[in-house]
């Protein structure tokens, strides 16, 4: 057989195996809500920024509203103080705030119905500032210098040859920023800018959202929660501060969208950034519920200020299918 026709036919079959996967679950009907988180929904032609594209996110979209009760996590924990969770629920999730959550995301949840719940870092909303995270991702992508000395902690030196070796680094040395203290972000991103030299063509302005847009997707049924005001590692600041970014944020956008906010989402959200006096803050200062990164669907067992959620940036419907049902099959087996 010509290799190629052999090539499709094998994808074809694969495909189909995973998609008919994905679909058997929808006929059981599971005690279990997934959470799926979403950050920038756009083009991008680097690994600097990191997002989904709007085919691949119209796709999921329409795929999940056939199988699913889409919900907010607001609608979730009200029906979880029922007692009565509608069967088949799943709420969407956008962290952060950015700009095309509104420009790209909206018209396609408005097509499908579905409805979610965004996360602000309210220094960035309508300021013009972006998230440390995407200065230096175009710190990174602008630059033409090919490595880096590293003199923070255990002191390295980080070249690179090709932009595979580009990327390496770039993700080795912001995981390594996230282990610093808060504090030493913007001493380490001026380094790291002198050394590469700054991304100054960069404009920002039109990165993340503004306020109007924020009270826009309100109207239209998106659910606004908290994600801190200036995105710190919670675990990393004193418990003063971590009350202040909680309480801030929450407070702003109360007063902007003229609503209460419920739901949190912790900044990076692995094990090591929330513990349990964060999540007594985030209960003290009014939220009702507090999002992680950690992989899993919620379950009866979950903890409501440590909700697991599932992010995967897969581009196959089929087999995003097949990642979401094996998450909720793990959920359902306990
Ligand atoms: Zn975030």
């Amino acid at each position: 057989m010509n290799p190629l026709i052999y090539y499709h036919l094998k994808s074809v079959f694969i495909d189909s195996w995973f998609f008919l996967r994905g679909n058997s679950l929808e006929k059981s009907q599971l005690p279990c809500v997934p959470i799926l988180t979403y950050h920038s929904i756009g083009c991008s032609d680097n690994s600097f920024f990191p997002v989904l594209p709007p085919t691949v996110f119209e796709e999921q979209i329409r795929y999940l509203s056939k199988r699913f009760r889409l919900i907010t996590l607001q609608t979730l924990m009200s029906a979880l103080s029922s007692g009565v969770v509608p069967k088949e629920s799943l709420v969407l999730t956008f962290d952060d705030g950015y700009k095309d959550n509104f420009t790209v995301a909206l018209p396609i949840l408005k097509q499908y119905g579905a409805v979610g719940t965004l996360f602000l870092t309210t220094n960035c909303i309508g300021t013009g500032l972006p998230l440390w995270t995407d200065v230096f991702g175009a710190l990174f992508q602008e630059t033409t210098v090919k490595s880096l000395y590293w003199r923070f902690g255990k002191p390295e030196t980080f070249s690179w040859t090709c932009s595979q070796e580009k990327i390496l680094a770039f993700k080795t040395i912001k995981n390594l920023i996230k282990t610093l203290p808060e504090d030493r972000k913007i001493e380490v991103l001026a380094d790291i800018e002198e050394q590469l030299g700054s991304a100054s063509s960069f404009n920002w302005s039109q990165r993340m959202l503004d306020w109007d847009e924020v009270r826009i997707l309100h109207e239209a049924g998106i659910e606004i929660g908290g994600h801190t005001s200036s995105h710190p590692i919670l675990s990393r600041i004193s418990e003063e501060q971590v009350y202040r970014e909680l309480s801030d944020s929450k407070n702003l956008i109360e007063n902007k969208i003229q609503a209460p906010v419920t739901s949190l989402a912790y900044p990076n959200g692995t094990i090591n950034d929330y513990n349990e006096e964060i999540q007594r803050i985030a209960e003290e200062v009014g939220y009702r519920s507090a999002c992680t990164t950690i992989d899993g669907v919620v379950t009866s067992s979950s903890s409501l200020f440590a909700l697991p959620r599932l992010y995967t940036t897969e581009p196959s419907l089929s087999r995003f299918a097949w990642l979401l049902s094996r998450n909720m099959k793990k959920a359902f087996q306990g």
